[in-house]
């Protein structure tokens, strides 16, 4: 199997399986109990927090680890909302974020917030004069992914920031699930910045919230007051001493990573954007990431080009999903102002640091084959 579908989750490394395994056996107590067990295994957890900080460039008491960055970005959005819903009831997203995000603007929206959408170009990259013009005196919440999960695009953090500075009640939230440790960022100019573990290569089940203060941020679940509050229910220590160890693993990666990643996708780009009908939604430029690439075939379902990849054994991904009744667009890329066709047509490829150049090269030439095979008569029939 040829694995390219690493944006919605990695394979743990070895290392990681062997950590998780281990504290399990040998670290079971509740970090919370005060006997002496607790305390050693509570040691463990902080000493995990601190790595991650350490990694993150932040403050060891500014980590909280959940179960998802979903939950992460619920706990951020929520919380910070109900803080500052005195000071004002209007908030903006765009409508590029990920589901857990999106949505938990919208379910505020029901709770009675004015939810502004601010617009992105063609490219997918926020359009900051208008960012500017929705902001107000009462906007109390801004979010912005770090970087899309659809098709790469590395958002303006820095110039958002700079947007904000005039607006001091404003919790600027930032989903860096795709972008961390890929991207560079000061942590400490924003409030908040979620990640998940399974996607550099850690468990499933386990995320981070860095939380700058946590006096502006509400808990929204109630409990035994784990995480400073913040996240009651015990903590998943083994998941979180493995997912500073994923950090750490990756970090030590990154440079190759990027160099290799860049080779990968200028090959595809080269190779398949001079094939006619065959759209780059993500193109090879400094403000793209190099590890996911979306690609369209318009008039072609990108479900039929995943299954014909599939039986070939090369796992990529579609954008948009087909449930049983309807077809939902992919969100993101109609935002952007796609076609239906291109947006129907396209699917995700997406790198580790796994991923070697055989297997890139043995994507082209299959995706290549199938094309002319396939899919090309298809598409010239226009039927
Ligand atoms: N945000 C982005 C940008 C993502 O890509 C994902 C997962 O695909 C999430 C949030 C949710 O992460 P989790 O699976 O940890 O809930």
């Amino acid at each position: 199997m040829i694995y390219l579908d690493n944006c919605a989750t990695t394979k743990p490394y070895d290392e990681v399986l062997k950590t998780f395994v281990e504290v399990n056996n040998s670290y079971y107590g509740n970090p919370a109990s005060i006997n002496k067990y607790g305390k050693t295994v509570n040691k463990l957890l902080n000493a995990a927090r601190t790595q991650v900080a350490d990694i993150l460039g932040v403050e060891s008491d500014t980590i909280y680890f959940t179960s998802c960055a979903t939950e992460s970005n619920n706990i951020a959005l929520l919380g910070s909302v109900e803080h500052k819903k005195d000071f004002g009831n209007r908030i903006i997203v765009s409508k590029i974020e990920h589901p857990s995000v999106l949505e938990t603007f919208r379910e505020l929206e029901h709770r009675g917030f004015i939810l502004d959408y601010v617009n992105v170009d063609e490219n997918g990259f926020i359009d900051l004069e208008h960012l500017k013009s929705l902001l107000t005196k009462e906007t109390i919440l801004v979010s912005v992914m770090h970087v899309n999960n659809i098709f790469g695009a590395i958002q303006p953090i820095g110039k958002i920031v700079e947007l904000l500075k005039d607006y001091p009640k404003i919790h600027f939230h930032v989903d860096g699930v795709q972008g961390v440790l890929k991207e560079k960022i000061d942590l400490t100019m924003i409030d908040s910045y979620s990640i998940s573990a399974h996607k550099f290569h850690g468990l499933k089940g386990v995320g981070v919230l860095y939380l700058k203060s946590r006096r502006t941020t509400h808990n929204i679940t109630f409990g035994g007051g784990q995480e400073n509050g913040l996240r009651s229910g015990t903590v998943n220590v083994p998941g979180a001493v493995s997912l500073a160890k994923a950090l750490r693993l990756t970090q030590e990666k990154v440079n190759d990573v990027k160099e290799k990643h860049y080779e990968y996708k200028k090959l595809i780009v080269d190779e398949l954007s001079t094939i006619e009908h065959v759209i780059i939604n993500s193109p090879l430029q400094n403000d793209f990431v190099d590890s996911i690439i979306n690609i369209s075939l318009p008039k072609i379902k990108g479900e039929a080009i995943i299954n014909a990849l599939n039986e070939r054994g090369i796992m990529v991904s579609t954008t948009s999903a087909c449930s049983s009744r309807t077809f939902h667009l992919n969100e993101a890329l109609y935002t952007r102002g796609l076609s239906k066709e291109n947006i129907e047509g396209s699917i995700r490829v997406s790198f580790s640091y796994e991923t070697k150049l055989e297997e890139v090269k043995k994507f082209i030439e299959v995706f290549k084959d199938e094309y002319y095979k396939k899919f090309k008569e298809v598409i010239e029939s226009g039927i």
